[in-house]
């Protein structure tokens, strides 16, 4: 029912937004420091709607600045909240497809195409590195929207190799930072490895009329998020909802947008520090804060 709301009236949410800190002087800030490096980033996007991805707003304009800013991923891995399956399973599509899994959206979202080539190498170092769960190959899986619509502005020519992996939704918050911990390997081979979802996610709460109102339980569990990681204190993430109670509930009635989250702070090293960007809540419940963990 949620996912109903949202497709009939998701486009209003780009249109709306809730003035915050600069997300482009924080972005500033990474400077230099992301020249070539052995060890690539690692990034958690909070996607938000759709049009995201073909509109000019502010969301869509960090996500430009930061593929400009980044070294040049060889190989790209998203972690989407789009895609739930039984079992892990790593993407294998000799050309992946653009998954256009919404509606009630304009035709122009619709025409977007992101054709970006498959990596079939990294995914298959991928499913040897996870020693978690029984991984398969999914040939049927392309990219879907938690994927595409940020790269479409990140990276809009589309030519870096592209694959995702899935989240088993029933799984603990550890068993995610788990997987997350045993990809590392894959920074150090030029692979960018993005968790696309929301840190705050209640589609059936949104103010669809943008009066400005965020919601305290929104703020709350954004807020102690991000002390728990600017702490670095990862047991405290991982213990959400028993720390957080019913703020957790409302923050998120499912949990599929945050689950990403779990795989980027289980790849996070230690020193490695954490730059904040659209941090900001947009109609009232939807955190669309995002973030880059490096060196
Ligand atoms: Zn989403």
């Amino acid at each position: 029912m949620q996912r109903r709301t949202f497709i009939k009236t998701g486009g209003l949410l780009a249109a709306a937004q809730i003035t915050g800190m600069s997300t482009l002087s924080a972005l500033e800030s990474l400077g230099n420091s992301l020249a070539p490096s052995q060890r690539m980033p690692v990034m958690f996007i909070g996607h938000g709607s759709p049009m995201n991805a073909i509109e000019d707003n502010e969301f869509s304009r960090s996500w430009k600045a930061v593929g400009a800013k980044l070294p040049r991923p060889q190989a790209i891995l998203c972690i989407s909240a789009h895609w739930l399956t039984p079992t892990t399973r790593v993407s294998g599509a000799s050309k992946p497809k653009t998954i256009h899994d919404f509606g009630g959206f304009p035709k122009a979202l619709f025409d977007a195409q992101y054709p970006a080539p498959a990596a079939p190498e990294m995914a298959e170092l991928s499913k040897k590195l996870i020693t978690e769960s029984h991984v398969q190959s999914d040939d049927t899986w392309g990219l879907d929207h938690g994927t595409w619509s940020v790269l479409l502005p990140m990276y809009p020519k589309a030519d870096i190799p592209t694959f995702q992996l899935s989240l088993v939704y029933n799984q603990s918050p550890s068993y995610h930072y788990a997987i997350g911990q045993q990809l590392s390997k894959l920074r150090d081979k030029g692979v960018l490895i993005i968790g696309s979802g929301n840190i705050v996610h209640n589609l059936g709460q949104i103010d669809w009329y943008n009066t400005g109102k965020i919601f305290d339980w929104a703020a709350e569990f954004d807020s102690k998020f991000t002390e728990w990681m600017d702490k670095g204190d990862h047991a405290s993430v991982l213990n959400y909802q028993k720390l957080l109670g019913n703020t957790a509930t409302m923050a998120h009635p499912t949990y599929d947008h945050l689950l990403p989250l779990f795989y980027i702070l289980g790849l996070q090293q230690k020193g490695e520090h954490i730059t904040y960007f659209n941090d900001k809540i947009s109609m009232g419940s939807l955190s669309m804060r995002s973030l880059i963990i490096q060196a």
